[in-house]
């Protein structure tokens, strides 16, 4: 993988920010987007704007042709059947979309929703409201101090009254990647089905939702170099041919009359109304975009990275990693003794390098630390090892001008 070519893929990546070559280390909060991404969606605006399923003319064909061509894209990526990917708004709207119609209808006072010590908001709010709406308890299995789930404690907490369980693959706050296949076995020889929430997993790792065995796998598009707005619920055939609608509309029906109305069949079951055309088929040149470069090149070379940056940062006096799992991907989270968080991001950015700092929609991951927030560098493919540098440079200045 040569990681100097690729870069000149992505324009974003070219500028300078106060006169210094932009060091992008956001990727855990959004991916940068390669030419053929924005090409897709310039094309679909300027030469086949239409919407899609519902006109006979040349342009709305070649609109739906686009976009069910990005769904058949998107579910060989991950290893689907096209029937089965929901294109949502992002991870956020598919853990809901679980949350609402399936979960919902059958969750019941003195029932239970298990979720992990190291989930994003995302994966605890939805749990959380159907949880207050039925009666029924969150339960939260927890985590080491390395930030590895106890998979005893874990196992222990699925129980007869477990309705699902719903972890994440990859931490976006500590950058552990959870045994997803290993947990899935252990649900679901308890008749427990399982959500994993992927969207810091599938930009770091070549998943394959058939082989982790698990029944709903929610994905954010702009994670993955794809458009914000766009994202992908995976789920079960059988699961999701079993769930009324969520959301009711155009689109999404069979026939409708005052009477009564015929739902379509998955997905478009749970696409009501336009959806995000453009956004789609941006996603779809970007899974093929990745395929073409290849996952396995992707993880070894962000492995590589993560470990020379990690041992770099680690030497510095003061600085207290945050997450030290033996299984981790692209996340680099830590604080220096002294300094807040944000006032390392600020320093950090005088010298063009662009960090997340703060609670990383992770606030409970936060209080197990005992700490408000963290610098978090996250690494993406078009990362590369001269990168650390300004990185640490950086980060040693902040300290003499702060501690
Ligand atoms: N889960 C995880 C682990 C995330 O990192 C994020 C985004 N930070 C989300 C869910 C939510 O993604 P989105 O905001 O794109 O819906």
């Amino acid at each position: 993988m040569n990681v100097a070519e690729l870069r000149a893929d992505f324009p974003a990546l070219q500028q300078k920010v106060h006169g210094r070559p932009l060091v992008y280390l956001d990727n855990a909060a959004t991916t940068h987007k390669p030419k053929v991404v924005l090409d897709a969606l310039d094309k679909f605006y300027r030469e086949d704007n239409s919407n899609v399923h519902r006109g006979v003319h040349t342009l709305s064909q070649r609109a739906t042709e686009s976009y069910e061509g990005a769904r058949a894209k998107i579910a060989q990526f991950l290893g689907a059947e096209a029937n089965e990917i929901v294109f949502v708004r992002g991870a956020t709207e598919g853990i809901n979309l679980v949350a609402n119609a399936f979960l919902r209808p059958q969750l019941h006072k003195g029932d239970e929703v298990l979720i992990t010590a190291m989930e994003h908001h995302a994966n605890i709010v939805p749990w959380q409201l159907a949880c207050e709406a039925t009666g029924a308890k969150l339960r939260v299995a927890p985590m080491s101090q390395t930030g590895e789930l106890l998979l005893d404690e874990l196992e222990t907490l699925l129980t007869p009254r477990t309705k699902l369980l719903a972890l994440t693959h990859v931490s976006n706050a500590l950058g552990t990647v959870n045994p997803i296949a290993q947990i899935t076995e252990m649900a679901h020889a308890r008749g427990i089905p399982v959500l994993v929430d992927g969207a810091q997993a599938v930009q770091h790792l070549s998943v394959n939702v058939c082989e982790l065995g698990v029944d709903f796998y929610a994905l954010s598009g702009h994670k993955l170099y794809g458009p914000t707005g766009i994202g992908v619920l995976w789920g079960r055939s059988a699961h999701l041919e079993g769930m009324a609608p969520w959301q009711g509309g155009g689109d999404m029906i069979r026939s409708v009359t005052f009477e009564k109305t015929e739902f379509a069949p998955p997905p478009l079951r749970f696409e009501a109304g336009t959806p995000n055309i453009a956004g789609a088929i941006g996603l779809g040149a970007a899974v093929e975009y990745l395929a073409g470069i290849g996952l396995d090149a992707i993880v070894a070379h962000e492995r590589e990275l993560l470990t020379a940056a990690t041992d770099a940062v680690a030497a510095i006096e003061g600085v207290r990693l945050i997450g030290t799992a033996d299984a981790k991907a692209s996340v680099l989270s830590f604080v220096v003794e002294g300094v807040h968080p944000h006032d390392i991001g600020t320093v950090l950015d005088r010298y063009g390098v662009a960090v997340r700092t703060g609670h990383h929609c992770a606030q409970p991951v936060m209080a197990f630390y005992g700490v408000p927030a963290t610098v978090r560098a996250s690494f993406g493919l078009y990362n590369y090892h001269a990168e650390i540098v300004p990185l640490c440079k950086a980060l040693r200045e902040a300290q003499e001008l702060f501690a």
